[in-house]
């Protein structure tokens, strides 16, 4: 066959014979008849591995259990060099894209190739669009249908019926977004074989009716390692090694998390799926997994996001009813709903399309099985491959998830998994082939209902702007923090939010809206990206444990000033689009040879002092009055600036400078660039990876390297600053015996040894790393701590009058908190405006600071990440909230709430530290640890969006501690500043602290 490709690796010079038959006619009213045309052949060679390696009989359609043969498109065995499920053996991304675009080579009537973007380290992700004939000819004029359908305001009521009857819904199949679940990107590939090929009237029917869209792997370069530590696994095995390399990374900057990127939109496969997404509308998005078994198709169990349009909801009980039943109707086990994953974060990738009034869906199959592949060989032929017998069950996890015992039979499972299911890769792949087929089928099948809907729900977020409560925001652009916001705002225009800027002065909604403010009109489509990301949560903490952030209102977590307008007036107010980048407006006001840079917290100004290391300049200790206005403490004052070397750079970053003839009077410190070292765990890099994300951003420079590194190293010659972010960890010294396990860059594994290698990643810190990062701060350094490695230090009494408490009975799971801030004249609270502000903080991982007094609780609580948590069905109603919000205002400072009032003001110093006036009495004054950020003393003043139980052990606790050890500093945060791609209103808290770290004790 003219298009048998020799795929180096694989082939190992096989030989195929590919045998055809003619598969009889069968009654249709049995199922197989939907499955084969009546004359198609059989693809026999293929047909008779898939039953040799299928395990256990029972996991099969009729779907799925031949191959159609082909003259002229390459079977997975023919390209890849085995059937797809063949135990031992993992596919590489690169090897399924090509496999892809041969198959759109060889049907180009039927199957369309593009490439959608490239990752952070330059990998292509893909797309491979199939349907019939006439529809890939005709792709760009359905697409214009959705796009039509996507817009009531251009698109009549009389007009969408037309387009509905006659469009087609794009249904887009995505796997891969989670590297250690492997299976997804190797069914999709003998999937889109079968979709192109077959010529069965189901299939005929899905390619009539669905434009189906594959990316079969997300996360590309998570793929490409995960393959490659397999393969390097399998290979130590052979050579008789102990140990096996665990994948201390996915992608460059997150693992697990990269699935938590949809509101954030930081990296850059999240990026491509939205752009995909803006482009294409895509009716549904169906995301493969593997953290359930047999296999899950989701609903969620709710409480479900408030934002989301009802009828989203309504599709996913439908589509969920329609595989279970069809699988359930072949007598396939295990096949359920329901019970796993709630509906309330926007931020996974399938809200890509939520955010778009699109569905999404995901599947939770039963893992891939592949745990030991079969070592390659020398000169890159593939070992044959282990019996598949020996696959066995092992990979499968424990079924149940929220769903409580696994085996029960209920409403959201019939039939349950019996238990004695013999899974393994071929298993995998019948099954969630299966599910996708009959889920491909059901929307073809129903398609006008789909596509109706989609009209409605864009029609619904419309309306709301126009008809209901809610017409627009307004984002001040002269506000304090001007750049931050406008990077907000910019935000949200890539996620396709229209954005206008106001052309003249209006008033609406009682707000003075001033010429250039942002505006965004409510009566858009996609108004429903801000519907999701500017409410405030309220999550009722009586329901089970939520699946992931309760809280993560987006004008709070950026700390930036926006107005929801409920007035029509706004709608006619003058306003023109914004079609280039969002840009605060800077630049440098007025003549003279010094400029100063006022610190407004925009993240951008840290950019700019690292931009122009060399440049010597000036930090303002406290506020002063110059070229006829108010600078804050903390302003940046260049002496004999180069005005036309950093003009372009501040209008560019939207940073306001001023010159003036002589420098202010006013006492300032030098802002000493520190060479910055970065300390990460081999065991963690999920947590790290984003705050690597917003230094990388802000092109903040820095030394990576692991904790089994620390105690090799002379810190303090190498390092001024060394951040050590959460997920840090003392653990064991590197053994000096055994097997090392090394984590690096080889010709047979290219993909490894990113982005940090090491010679062996077995051990850590160890005592000894941790005496080096005590001697780096007394000889003068600054270590910045965050969330959990902040315990560490306090906990080993290296920083004495800090103590860390357990809390009993606190459930603080990711929400928004106020802090307050204890000590505005510290340089970590510099261009702040208010004395309060909104934090991420989480209580896993988050410690209870005690300062000085006597340590709070001290036992240990059961309940600190969870709800209810327990089993549940839909036996009682979701429970009605009890959480009590505070109020947050940007533009004010904060005061006491009423109940604690008669408590007067908190006392700065933290918890504990009441009867020692914040300060801890056994310390000499140079050792009192300063507490620059802390929570509010009273409970019913600190939630401000998500939820919160317990709330009694936060009150006046410290979130941000400067301790003070020899002649350097620990900077401790409890809160997570650098929380995902969402915390940049404190990632300035941060930012100060790299900035000022050889003055921290300013103001003090
Ligand atoms: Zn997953």
């Amino acid at each position: 066959m003219s298009t048998r490709t020799t795929y180096s690796g694989y082939k190992a010079g096989l030989v195929f014979l590919v045998l055809f038959v003619v598969v009889a006619l069968v009654p249709w009213n049995t199922p197989h008849v939907q499955a084969q045309g009546a004359t198609q052949k059989v693809d026999a060679e293929y047909t008779a591995l898939i039953k040799q390696y299928l395990t256990d009989a029972r996991i099969s359609t009729e779907l799925v259990d031949h191959l159609p043969a082909s003259d002229t498109v390459p079977t997975p065995l023919k390209f890849l060099g085995r059937v797809t499920g063949q135990p031992g053996h993992l596919t590489y991304a690169r090897e399924i894209h090509q496999y892809m675009k041969a198959i759109a080579d060889a049907a180009p009537g039927r199957a369309k190739w593009w490439v959608i973007g490239q990752t952070e380290e330059g990998r292509d992700q893909i797309v491979l669009a199939i349907a019939n004939e006439e529809t890939i000819k005709n792709l760009d004029r359905y697409k214009a249908d959705l796009q039509a359908l996507t817009d009531p305001r251009r698109t009549t009521e009389a007009q969408a019926r037309q387009i509905i009857s006659r469009a087609k819904p794009i249904y887009w199949l995505t796997s891969g977004v989670h590297s250690t679940e492997r299976g997804g990107p190797e069914m999709l590939t003998e999937l889109a074989y079968r979709l192109v090929v077959s010529e069965s009237p189901f299939v005929q029917q899905i390619r009539n009716n669905v434009i189906t869209f594959i990316t079969p792997v997300i996360e590309v370069d998570g793929r490409e390692r995960i393959v490659d530590t397999a393969y390097y696994n399998a290979q130590r095995q052979a050579e008789g090694l102990q140990g096996q390399l665990g994948l201390p990374y996915w992608g460059k900057y997150v693992a697990h998390d990269n699935n938590r990127d949809g509101m954030g939109q930081f990296l850059a496969m999240t990026r491509n799926v939205m752009k995909v997404a803006n482009e294409w509308k895509p009716t549904i998005l169906h995301d493969l997994h593997e953290q359930a078994s047999l296999l899950y198709a989701s609903t969620g169990t709710g409480p479900y996001n408030e934002q989301l349009d009802p009828i989203t909801i309504s599709e996913w009980w439908m589509f969920a009813q329609n595989d279970v039943m069809e699988m359930t109707k072949r007598g396939v086990p295990g096949v359920w709903t329901y019970g796993f994953y709630d509906g309330w974060t926007p931020n996974y990738m399938f809200y890509a399309v939520h955010t778009h009034n699109a569905t999404g869906r995901f599947y939770e199959v039963g893992g891939y099985g592949v745990n030991a592949v079969a070592p390659r060989l020398a000169g890159g032929a593939a070992a044959p491959p282990p019996p598949a017998a020996a696959a066995g069950r092992g990979a499968a996890p424990a079924a149940g998830g929220r769903g409580g015992r696994g085996n029960s039979r209920e409403w959201f499972r019939p039939n349950p998994d019996p238990g004695n299911v013999n899974w393994g890769p071929r298993a995998h792949v019948n099954m969630s082939q299966s599910a996708v087929m009959f889920a491909l089928s059901f929307t073809g099948k129903d398609k006008d209902r789909w596509l109706e809907n989609y009209w409605i729900k864009n029609r619904n977020a419309v309306n709301r702007g126009k008809d209901g409560t809610s017409h627009g925001w307004v984002i001040p652009a002269d506000q304090h923090s001007k750049a931050n916001a406008a990077e907000a705002v910019e935000g949200l225009k890539a996620q396709g939010v229209e954005i206008h800027k106001a052309a003249a002065a209006f008033t609406a909604g009682g707000i003075n809206v001033k010429p250039g403010d942002w505006i965004i009109r409510g009566d858009q489509p996609y108004r429903t990206v801000v519907d999701m990301y500017f409410a405030v949560q309220d999550y009722s903490m009586s329901n089970p444990s939520p699946y992931d952030d309760l809280g993560w209102t987006y004008p709070m977590m950026r700390n930036i000033i926006s107005h929801e307008i409920n007035d029509k007036a706004m709608l006619t107010a003058p306003m023109t689009p914004v079609t280039g980048a969002v840009r605060a407006t800077g630049g440098i006001a007025g003549t003279g040879s010094t400029v100063i840079v006022d610190h407004t917290g925009d993240n951008l100004l840290a950019q700019f002092r690292f931009q122009f290391a060399s440049v010597a300049m000036q930090a303002a200790e406290a506020g002063f009055e110059a070229a006829g206005r108010t600078f804050g403490a903390g302003a940046i004052i260049i002496p004999n600036a180069n005005r036309a070397q950093l003009e372009p750079v501040l209008t560019e970053l939207g940073l306001s400078g001023y010159a003036v003839a002589t420098a202010p009077a006013v006492k300032t410190h030098n802002l000493d660039v520190p060479r910055i070292g970065y300390v990460h765990s081999w065991g963690n890099t999920q947590d790290e990876g984003w705050v690597r994300a917003a230094l990388d951003y802000y092109k903040i420079p820095y030394t990576y390297f692991g904790e089994n590194e620390v105690a090799k190293r002379d810190l303090r010659a190498q390092f001024d600053v060394i951040l050590w972010p959460h997920g840090g960890a003392i653990g064991q010294e590197a053994p000096t015996g055994g097997s090392p396990i090394p984590f690096q860059k080889s010709d047979a594994f290219p993909s490894l040894g990113y982005p940090d290698s090491t010679a062996d990643t077995r051990g850590g810190l160890g005592a000894p790393g941790l005496k080096k990062l005590y001697e780096f701060v007394q000889a003068g350094g600054t270590l910045i701590t965050e969330g959990g490695t902040s315990a560490i230090f306090p906990n080993n009494y290296l920083t004495p009058g800090i103590t860390v408490d357990l809390g009993a009975g606190l459930t603080a799971p990711g929400s928004v908190y106020r802090g307050i801030v204890a000590d505005k004249t510290s340089p970590i609270a510099y261009g702040l405006s208010r004395n309060h502000l909104p934090v991420y903080y989480k209580a896993n991982g988050g410690p209870l600071f005690s300062i000085g007094g006597r340590p709070g609780p001290q036992q240990p609580t059961s309940v600190i990440t969870t709800g209810r948590g327990a089993t549940y069905q839909n036996t009682s109603p979701m429970g009605q909230s009890q959480n009590v919000f505070g109020t947050w205002d940007p533009s004010q400072d904060w005061t006491p709430a009423a109940a604690s009032a008669s408590a007067a003001a908190p006392a700065p110093g933290g918890r504990g530290a009441g009867r020692g006036g914040g300060q801890s009495a056994a310390l000499l004054d140079f050792m009192q640890p300063r507490v620059i950020l802390q929570f509010p003393p009273s409970e019913s003043d600190m939630l401000l969006s998500g939820g919160l139980v317990g709330g009694e052990n936060l009150e006046g606790r410290a979130q941000v501690i400067d301790a003070p050890i020899g002649q350097g500093h620990v900077v401790m945060f409890a809160i997570r500043p650098f929380w995902r791609w969402q915390s940049q209103g404190t990632y300035i808290l941060g930012f100060n602290a790299l900035m000022h770290w050889n003055d921290l004790n300013a103001g003090k």
